[in-house]
């Protein structure tokens, strides 16, 4: 294996094109980067202490036989390392993330100051209650701002993510049908068009899942779906907005006739963002539905969270919510109501989903975000951020097939399709050809109703000359899709790796490394 000074190595070759090549790999400042395996080696260690006198080994037959093979850099090499892999790294901070469903808006720095404060930042979950009083409060107060801008009766606050809280919703629907002795309903409806966690939510709690189809507008077909209710519904899952972008006119009509056959309503909220301030869930007959705070309330995600997914609950439902919650005296005093002091106020609880009470640092971020913005501010969220997916979308639909622009103005997501590309040329171009424009891609193949489905999510937070730039970035891009030029094909031409074999990479990841000469490492 040949390894220059840079880490380049030649067998991986990446994007390293024709009459471009570089010595090191490196494409101006955009450096190459090989694993810290490959850089260090067994012999070399960045410190400098004493070896430590041989001891008698108290492991046994457990003792390692051989060394533990970890490479040794000095400090700067360790240094230069991780800062180039971070600069791999594409973010919100660097450049515009249009990921549809996703909700890639900027997190204000305002949040970080208050979620460092060591009030919220340095407590332990076990400390005494009396000793986190703010900190209950902060969860208390998130609380109750859920309750009024979503108009249920409660909120749980502890589930760690929008799938978190799916389960958390469809464990309460389940123990409330329990409790009317109505266990035997197995199946939960969903419409095509949702987002996969949703069927996956109700499948794992033990549901039979039942598609419901979409109408040619790109909703929920309301005349299958009532045709299918029956006394073994246990409730539907419907998103709302879509993840077609559309407002689910008919979510009411809907509502009533599944409580009219005893069933239960779940929302999946995580496309809150396009009607916070405007819409109040609870209006629309609905029983539970997630929060993410890490979409809709701007705090940090991507990369592996950390999320928030609190769920509001009706009247129906609440009884049934998980521990633990807080509740606050008629003194001031905050209390956080565990497993243990249940007594017989809320004997109906399914249980606890969580070891303690949540994401403290995302509900300091995001009562931050609530409190700075104000409920008008909230309210001018929503508005900006279907303005900005409507400029995206008529801005681009004479270049771009848009499925449903005929259904009229789109909610926070602009959607298009890969109809009219060359032949050959498909989704999968467009999105890298973006990578060389230097856009993290859009959506891609989601939702599984639209033929090569390309979902932009904008939001409220770029500004007219950041989506102007990206609408040019992305009407050449398809352009050059529809007159089928082959250099598309082979994008990105500029970024460290081209067409990864993502299929592969997905099923069989290589998660260790190999030493050459030594036999595979343990899987
Ligand atoms: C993001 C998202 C989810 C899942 O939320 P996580 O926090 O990623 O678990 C569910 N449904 C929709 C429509 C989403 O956009």
């Amino acid at each position: 294996m040949t390894i220059n000074a840079s880490g380049w190595r030649p067998e991986i070759g990446g994007s390293k094109t024709e009459g471009a090549a570089t010595f090191t790999g490196n494409k101006g400042l955009m450096l190459e980067e090989a694993l810290i395996f490959e850089i260090g080696d067994t012999e070399t260690t960045g410190v400098d202490i004493a070896d430590t006198a041989p001891a008698a080994s108290r492991l046994g037959g457990l003792a390692r036989e051989r060394s533990i093979g970890l490479p040794g850099l000095s400090e700067p090499e360790t240094v230069r390392h991780y800062t180039r892999l971070s600069r791999q790294n594409y973010g919100i901070d660097l450049g515009f993330f249009p990921l549809g469903s996703c909700t890639m808006k900027h997190n204000p720095r305002l949040n970080e100051k208050m979620a460092r404060l060591p009030g919220f930042a340095d407590i332990h979950p076990l400390q005494p209650v009396d000793t986190v009083q703010g900190a209950l409060g902060v969860i208390n107060e998130l609380a109750v701002w859920l309750i009024k801008l979503t108009g249920m009766h409660g909120v749980a606050m502890s589930p760690k993510a929008g799938a978190h809280g799916e389960l958390c919703g469809i464990l309460c629907i389940k123990a409330a049908l329990d409790a009317r002795g109505e266990g035997h309903r197995k199946v939960i409806l969903v419409p095509e068009s949702a987002h996969g966690t949703n069927p996956a939510t109700a499948a794992f709690a033990g549901y039979q899942v039942e598609d419901i189809p979409a109408t040619p507008e790109g909703r929920v077909d309301t005349a299958a779906l009532k045709a299918r209710l029956g006394p073994d519904v246990a409730g539907v899952m419907i998103t709302n907005p879509n993840t077609c972008g559309l407002f689910e006119r008919d979510l009411k009509e809907i509502s009533d006739a599944v409580h009219a056959v005893g069933g239960y309503v779940y929302c999946d909220g995580a496309n809150f963002n396009a009607i916070v301030g405007r819409v109040r869930p609870g209006d629309l007959g609905i029983d539970a539905m997630h929060i993410n705070l890490h979409k809709t309330f701007s705090t940090p995600h991507g990369g592996g969270g950390p999320g928030s997914g609190p769920v509001v609950l009706s009247e129906a439902l609440s009884p049934f919510g998980p521990l633990p919650f807080t509740e606050r005296y008629e003194d001031g005093h905050i209390t956080l109501v565990e497993e243990e002091s249940v007594g017989d106020r809320h004997p109906d609880s399914f249980g606890r989903m969580t070891a303690f009470h949540g994401q403290m640092g995302m509900f300091t971020r995001a009562l931050t975000y609530i409190l700075s913005h104000g409920a008008d501010g909230l309210r001018q969220v929503a508005e900006d951020a279907v303005l900005n997916a409507n400029y995206v979308l008529r801005s681009l639909e004479d270049v771009l097939d848009a499925p449903f622009a005929h259904s009229g103005p789109c909610m926070h997501e602009a959607l298009f399709s890969d109809n009219g590309m060359a032949e050959g040329f498909t989704t999968l171009d467009i999105a890298k050809g973006l990578i060389d424009e230097g856009f993290h891609p859009m959506t891609v193949y989601f939702p599984l109703v639209v033929h090569g489905a390309m979902l932009v999510e904008p939001t409220e937070t770029e500004s007219k000359a950041a989506l102007d730039q990206f609408i040019g970035a992305l009407r050449s891009v398809a352009e050059r899709g529809k007159a089928g030029d082959p250099s598309l094909k082979s994008a990105p031409h500029f970024a460290p790796r081209a067409r990864l074999d993502e299929t592969l990479a997905a099923r069989k990841p290589v998660l260790t490394w190999k030493a050459p000469g030594l036999p595979v490492a343990a899987e």
